[in-house]
């Protein structure tokens, strides 16, 4: 074993890297510092694995032995950071994937916004100057039901602004059961507290009735916050207070109900077998004031936060100097503005052209076909490395709606021969694009339903790679 300090020293010089011919020639066509950052990033890997005590052998810390690593280190650097991945994961509004893929004619729009000037907040008939949510209000309108909308950045800014407009120094009236946090952090008290306004809790965990919201109502109460529970059920021994009834006692006293919904849905999904998830309009209905939802979780529309209700109360929420903080920006507002002209004009298209919603509607039949689709393909580019079958699975909506609904799939089922299954996955991830799957039982899981069938050859060919890069690893 040599000494650290022959080891470190033994390192090459980012000088002497530069001049290996191979890298004189990527230097004609790349950037010179970001070969040069490159370089760093591979020699300074190798000081941490001296230091952390590794025996590295000579051929190691060889320079022309390092090009490969500098190579792959390069292609890296210059690939774009945030770009497309391949989801088989079956969950449909995946949000750290970017929930919801956008249709086709919101990408259109969004292309033909970006491109050059547009009337955002310009009223081209008088000629002066307009507000930018007037380009989806009145379709919201229709869709909806309500008196009037806006939308901001997301609806955790919609819950922010809401509480802040109509609420700050105030109490705010919720079960001990909505007292939810969503992933990444929005928790229902820290977002109350942010906003101005205090937390006013009742009822117990499983079970809260009209007559706790009837006792703390006084006089500093200045709303009733219904919230949707999202991303888990409470099964059993409960109870929870509907709009309904909330609205009865908001009305009798004076005060607005306001219901975080969430996901938000247009259409009733119970329709078409899934739910049950409350629509929008019938959460109007029932006689909320005020709504607030997600542009990209049910919807299938960009990341936006929609907040619609009677008109004085979105008056105070559009004029708060916090709808300036969280205002929606050009670009999302074009896309969203194009999947609302979908549900409304087209509305018996909408599953078809809204991917979000043809990924939730697809038939059991047609998703078995698929599967069987695309694990010959992955058969074919598998050999005798693995077995390929398909088994029933589950999806998931995904995006805190349908905690516990259940959709029914067929997933592609790779189980590999004597290599290890969670090295499979990982290098499906180092794939170009990435292919996010399931590992479940020593197999790798394949759920067509978020993918299309133009993805199928790319992920057989990625499975392939992976099969045959982990037998070559394990010297097989
Ligand atoms: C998802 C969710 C939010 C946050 O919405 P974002 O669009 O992610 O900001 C807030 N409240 C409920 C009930 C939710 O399900």
């Amino acid at each position: 074993m040599q000494s650290r300090e022959t080891l470190l020293r033994r390192i090459p010089a980012v000088d002497e890297m530069l001049r290996r011919p191979a890298v004189e020639a990527w230097s004609k066509t790349h950037p010179h510092a970001v070969l040069v950052e490159a370089i760093r990033g591979v020699l300074a890997d190798l000081r941490e694995r001296i230091l952390a005590g590794e025996d590295l052998r000579p051929e190691d810390l060889d320079p022309a032995g390092l090009l490969p690593r500098v190579e792959a280190r390069l292609i890296d650097l210059l690939r774009p950071s945030l770009r497309r991945v391949l989801n088989a994961t079956g969950v449909v509004v995946h949000t750290n994937l970017g929930r919801s893929p956008l249709p086709a004619e919101a990408v259109e729009a969004v292309r033909r916004v970006a491109e050059g000037y547009s009337n955002l907040e310009y009223d081209v008939a008088r000629g002066e100057r307009g507000k930018r949510f007037v380009h989806v209000e009145g379709l919201l309108r229709d869709l909806t039901g309500a008196e009037a909308a806006t939308v901001v950045n997301n609806n955790a800014a919609a819950v922010l602004l809401v509480l802040n407009a109509l609420a700050e120094g105030k109490e705010v009236v919720v079960s001990r059961g909505e007292l939810i946090e969503i992933g990444g952090s929005f928790r229902i008290p820290d977002v109350m507290a942010r906003s101005g306004a205090r937390l006013r809790e009742v009822g117990t965990t499983n079970k809260t009735r009209l007559a706790d919201y009837e006792e703390a109502v006084g006089p500093d109460t200045a709303l009733l916050l219904k919230v949707h529970t999202s991303n888990f059920a409470i099964v059993g021994f409960t109870e929870d207070v509907p709009v309904s009834d909330l609205s009865g006692l908001g009305r009798g006293r004076g005060i607005p109900v306001v219901h975080d919904l969430g996901s938000g849905s247009f259409v009733d999904l119970a329709q078409i077998g899934i739910g049950p998830e409350p629509t929008v309009g019938a959460s109007l209905k029932s006689g909320a004031d005020v709504v607030t939802f997600s542009g990209d979780k049910l919807l299938g529309g960009p990341q936006a936060g929609i907040i619609v209700g009677k008109r004085n109360l979105l008056d105070r929420i559009r004029s708060n100097p916090l709808a300036r903080a969280v205002r929606i920006d050009k670009l999302t507002l074009a896309a969203l503005e194009a999947v609302l002209r979908i549900y409304r004009d087209e509305p018996e298209g909408a599953a078809k052209k809204i991917p979000v919603l043809s990924m939730l509607t697809a038939a059991p039949a047609d998703l078995k076909r698929r599967a069987q689709k695309l694990a010959e393909m992955i058969r074919k580019e598998a050999g005798d490395r693995a077995a390929v079958s398909v088994q029933p699975e589950q999806s998931q909506a995904g995006g805190g709606a349908l905690p516990l609904g259940n959709l029914p799939t067929w997933a592609a089922s790779v189980l590999p021969a004597d290599v290890s299954v969670s090295r499979v996955e990982a290098l499906l991830r180092e794939n170009d694009p990435p292919v996010i799957a399931r590992v479940k039982e020593g197999c790798v899981l394949f759920d067509p339903r978020t993918l299309r069938d133009a993805d199928f050859p790319v992920v057989a060919l990625a499975v392939g790679r992976a099969l045959g890069k982990t037998a070559a690893e394990a010297g097989k």
